[in-house]
């Protein structure tokens, strides 16, 4: 069977940011300008050189994210998505993504992106509270982003997504909630809502203190909100975090739920293709020189194993709505799925999951608890403790902190068709 049928979506990372947010921990860098037109060179190298990798495939979903891709320039950006176009084969009706934050975004920009075919955006609003904003280092405020989405609409953007955090520091229930009233005044296609973890290596972690945080009943009743304000106002949940308006889900983010494959470009980079997993070198220079120069730039390799796939087929499959299905779950692993069936039905008693069609999925109680449900359901089924992180809260992508043991090598395309 050869990949040429195949699609693919792609990532290119930007790593450039104009400040540090509080409670960020992505690989973003502030005040890296002089290395801009480097990197470009470096990205479209790699791209270049990734020639016969790429016309396996063809791409139908192209993601730009940060770190705050304008930051690198909107002509560089089309720089690197041209390159795309020439090196590889990006269908013209593919979804084009880019992340912008509010502050640096002029309509000049998103003409031009928009010319180039970038189709879809994803603004950081976080929150319409602009003390919040202030607090947590964005570099915004509200009326920013409410200008940003006209800007977008008059560009010829009909597809836009709004990201959002609760749980932010002195944040109420009131004050979440009309965040949300007025991010849905903004009639916004798509909303990514999540809960702020507080990782250990960010300012707002070390002065967590000194600061009033919303407590974890708190926290967990702005989720349930959330789900339910955002049904009401026509938004379909599709995963714990994303809601989105019918047909306006993001192919992309589906990929990484969905155990599609995805090619990465740039530090911190990941990619899965071809049953194997990995991940570039966080370190801007390094990237830079190394593949300019024809060093290494692969710090994390894996071969993902039959039963990591059938793992993460669970763990994956459970943070959407549309769930997991055992004859599925039989399909990938070879093996039965009768005790996750046991639990997945002791979990129905709870409220916790429903069955319907006989797919498995949470519910919203159940999606507040998804970290512990999906590992007894690992547990169950694989035998061992899986450590996960808290997938109702801002995690990058799950599959980024498990990693099993390896046997067989199978047909992970095959395996996963038609789900
Ligand atoms: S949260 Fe986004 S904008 Fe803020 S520093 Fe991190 S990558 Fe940059």
């Amino acid at each position: 069977m050869t990949n040429m049928d195949k699609n693919i979506g792609i990532y290119i990372h930007i790593p450039f940011c104009k400040g540090k947010c509080a409670y960020c921990n992505f690989y973003s860098l502030p005040g890296r300008d002089k290395q801009m037109p480097d990197y470009l060179e470096a990205l479209v190298t790699h791209i270049k050189e990734s020639e016969s990798q790429l016309a396996e495939y063809y791409a139908d979903t192209v993601y730009f994210g940060g770190g705050t891709p304008l930051c690198f320039g909107a002509d560089r950006l089309v720089k690197v998505f041209d390159a795309l176009k020439k090196y590889g084969r990006v269908l013209m009706n593919g979804e084009v993504t880019v992340e912008v934050n509010p502050e640096s975004t002029t309509y000049e920009d998103l003409v031009k992106l928009r010319r180039a075919g970038f189709n879809r955006l994803s603004i950081g609003a976080q929150s319409a509270n602009d003390d919040i904003l202030k607090t947590i280092g964005r570099r915004h405020n509200f009326s920013q982003v409410t200008r940003t989405v006209k800007k977008a609409r008059d560009a010829g953007f009909e597809n836009i997504s709004l990201d959002l955090i609760y749980g932010l520091p002195s944040q109420s229930m009131d004050d979440w909630s009309d965040t949300l009233r007025k991010i849905l005044a903004l009639k916004p296609e798509h909303l990514s809502c999540y809960g702020l973890k507080l990782e250990e290596g960010t300012p707002l972690y070390s002065y967590r203190n000194s600061i009033i945080m919303p407590d974890d009943d708190t926290q967990a009743d702005m989720y349930l909100y959330t789900v339910d304000t955002l049904e009401q106002a026509g938004y379909r949940q599709y995963e714990i975090s994303n809601f989105s308006k019918p047909g306006f889900e993001s192919k992309h983010y589906l990929k990484y739920w969905q155990g599609k494959e995805y090619m990465g470009f740039g530090p911190a980079a990941h990619s899965y293709v071809g049953g194997r997993r990995y991940g570039y070198i966080s370190d801007l220079n390094t990237y830079i020189n190394n593949i300019l120069n024809g060093g290494p730039v692969v710090d994390q390799y894996e071969d993902i194993s039959r039963t990591e796939m059938a793992s993460e087929y669970i763990m994956l499959g459970m943070r959407t709505t549309r769930g997991i299905s055992p004859e599925e779950y039989k399909r990938i692993s070879s093996y039965g799925f009768e005790r996750g069936l046991e639990l997945l039905e002791s979990y129905r008693d709870e409220g916790w999951a429903v069955e319907e069609n006989g797919r498995w999925r949470f519910t919203p109680a159940g999606f507040l608890l998804s970290n512990v449900l999906i590992g007894q359901l690992l547990d169950a089924q694989m035998k061992r403790r899986v450590e996960l992180g808290t997938p109702w809260r801002k995690d990058e992508y799950a599959t980024d902190y498990y990693y099993g043991i390896i046997d067989s090598q199978v047909d992970h395309a095959q395996l996963f068709n038609g789900i």
